[in-house]
């Protein structure tokens, strides 16, 4: 594709933001209707987001469709038509590129453009935001859009980069896909993008080797094409269906069961399994009310999970190495077509890296340390430096020239999740500290833009000139974050959530559970008059 040369850009604007995906593009729009002026950068040669570049075979949102849109105005919702229960990639980004002509909001969006700095002037009461191509725009204000999975996570394996064939990674596929007819394919990671990818590349391959090192749960989407009729019915209660979603914990109108699993008799466990296996999609976790906090009650979900994996494959080794032995939902739940079902193709291995490490990668392929694995192609679904990763690749400076990173080198610290102590008019959408991954992005998104806007129109009115977080009331939300999710069954295990996942990242759950509760303080400290934060009527140089 040839690349036309741009002017470097020069620019005072009130809001830069960070991203255009959903989180920035909704940021930009509201950012305009409070009467501001606004800038997004986008390193992506198109808008999206995670659906500009996760276009692996297989994937879509776990997320039913119906719910993973924007809500903010009710005529897009009314005219948009899904055509799925759970939508596939392209489908979605039809959708954010709708919206974005919808509402006309491209002509502020410049992509191919990675940020690389962010450096608040105190005497100024300005950011400065520096790119990849030598812009440097200020603005009063600073929003990180910047995804919570948007750094891949490309994993330190020895001989890596001498493996001669193609290497792909799920979160930067090729935009004009992949054909791998005929071909010995190796798929690294068995997360949501292992799990969604591995059947249909399974289909296509002459032979897959799925190179396992932790199994996962997954659950059947029973996807199906979304009837009119259907669509129709959530449409005409959609109001209540959004507001169902914002009273569950993760923000998914799952309508989760208030029995805990202990008061239920084996029988009655059973059947309440059985009723949202078959119904399909995350709603698992809602079967009981203490699934993901009483480890008795998590166990009973474990075996019968497991109970459906061995009855799905085939070979009683292989069912065995698929059943995950850690808690449900310390990793990410994940959602699947025909997952399970792909180990029963007799062009399908499995690799356990438990039993068998991968001990380097060669020209040709992988070799374990019980065997060689040739190779045509390798297929990368090893995750992301989650949730800090994006954050902490821009060189964000603060009061006194601090840099974020070295605020956060023992984990991110944040208020709300929404703004940092030291980083005054920075704010963050879905970051560290907020419900984000736990929930379905599109409500966090929504809600988070929304108060961030509301706080700008505030300052505006009462002419102050900046919003920062007390360093004493980050701290006390750092422990809240702490001590809730201490109480669930959520930190259990090694996961992206932990940060387990990259080497030296320290151990954080950076995730506030349960969005009602989280909603409640966000507009508490609204009414009281944005308690925790110091609101200054003018620029506070440093001395
Ligand atoms: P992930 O959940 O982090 O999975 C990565 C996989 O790669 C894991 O199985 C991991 O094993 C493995 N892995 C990592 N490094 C490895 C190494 N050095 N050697 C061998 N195996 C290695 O990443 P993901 O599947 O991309 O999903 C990330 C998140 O994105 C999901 O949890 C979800 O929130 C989101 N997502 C959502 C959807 C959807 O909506 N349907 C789809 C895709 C992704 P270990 O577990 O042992 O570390």
């Amino acid at each position: 594709m040839s690349k036309i040369a741009r002017a470097t850009m020069r620019e005072d604007v009130d809001v830069v933001i960070v991203g255009a995906g959903f989180a920035g593009l909704y940021m930009l729009h509201k950012a305009r209707g409070a009467g501001l002026t606004a800038r997004v950068f986008e390193a992506g040669a198109g808008i999206g987001g995670t659906w500009y570049f996760n276009r692996y075979p297989g994937a879509r949102c776990d997320v039913e469709s119906m719910e993973y849109s924007y809500s903010f105005d009710p005529t897009l919702e009314q005219e948009w038509q899904w055509t799925e229960r759970y939508s596939t990639q392209s489908e979605i980004l039809k959708y954010i590129n709708h919206v974005a002509d919808r509402y006309d909001l491209r002509r502020d969006v410049v992509l191919e453009t990675r940020v690389t700095a962010a450096t608040f002037d105190e005497r100024r009461s300005r950011w400065t935001v520096e790119t990849d191509k030598g812009d440097r725009v200020t603005g009063r204000y600073c929003v990180m859009a910047t995804g919570c999975l948007s750094v891949t996570n490309l994993p330190p394996i020895n001989g890596i980069e001498t493996f001669k064939k193609p290497i792909y990674h799920t979160g930067a596929w090729p935009h004009e896909g992949v054909d791998f007819t005929g071909l010995r394919v190796g798929v690294v990671g068995t997360g949501s993008s292992g799990i969604q990818s591995i059947p249909l590349i399974a289909e296509q391959a002459k032979h897959l080797t799925v190179f396992q090192r932790t199994p996962s749960y997954s659950i059947p989407a029973h996807n199906r094409p979304l009837a009119e009729e259907e669509q129709r019915k959530v449409k005409a209660e959609y109001p209540a269906k959004r507001k169902r979603a914002l009273a569950e914990g993760f923000a998914i109108d799952m309508q989760m069961s208030q029995t805990p699993a202990a008061s239920a008799s084996d029988a009655e466990t059973k059947e309440a399994f059985e009723t949202v296996w078959s119904r399909g999609g995350l709603g698992f976790l809602g079967a009981f009310s203490d699934l993901v906090l009483d480890r008795a009650a998590n166990d009973k979900a474990a075996e019968f999970l497991r109970g459906k994996i061995r009855s799905i494959v085939k070979d009683p080794k292989t069912a065995e190495r698929l059943a995950p032995p850690q808690v449900v939902g310390c990793k990410r739940l994940c959602v699947d077509t025909n997952y399970f079902a792909t180990f029963n193709r007799d062009n399908v291995a499995l690799v356990d890296l438990r039993e068998t490490p991968i001990e380097e990668i060669t020209p040709d392929g992988v070799q374990t340390s019980a065997s060689f694995h040739s190779l045509d192609a390798l297929v990368l679904a090893t995750g992301f430096d989650a949730i800090t990763g994006a954050l902490n690749r821009i060189d964000i400076r603060g009061r006194h020239g601090a840099r974020l990173r070295d605020a956060w080198v023992d984990g991110p610290r944040s208020y709300l999740g929404l703004g940092i102590a030291g980083f005054p008019n920075m704010f963050m959408i879905a970051g560290p500290g907020s419900p984000s991954v736990l929930t379905n992005m599109m409500v966090s998104i929504q809600h988070h833009v929304d108060w961030i806007a509301e706080a700008m129109s505030f300052l505006a009115k009462r002419q102050l000139a900046t919003i920062e977080p007390l360093a004493e009331a980050q701290e006390a939300w750092v422990k809240e974050v702490e001590m809730v999710a201490n109480s669930t069954l959520f930190p259990a295990c090694n996961s992206w959530y932990v940060g387990a996942n990259i080497p030296g990242k320290p151990r954080v759950f950076p995730a506030y559970v349960g969005f009602p509760p989280y909603a409640e303080k966000c507009a508490a400290i609204v009414a009281n008059g944005y308690e925790g934060f110091a609101l200054a009527a003018q620029a506070t140089a440093a001395e």
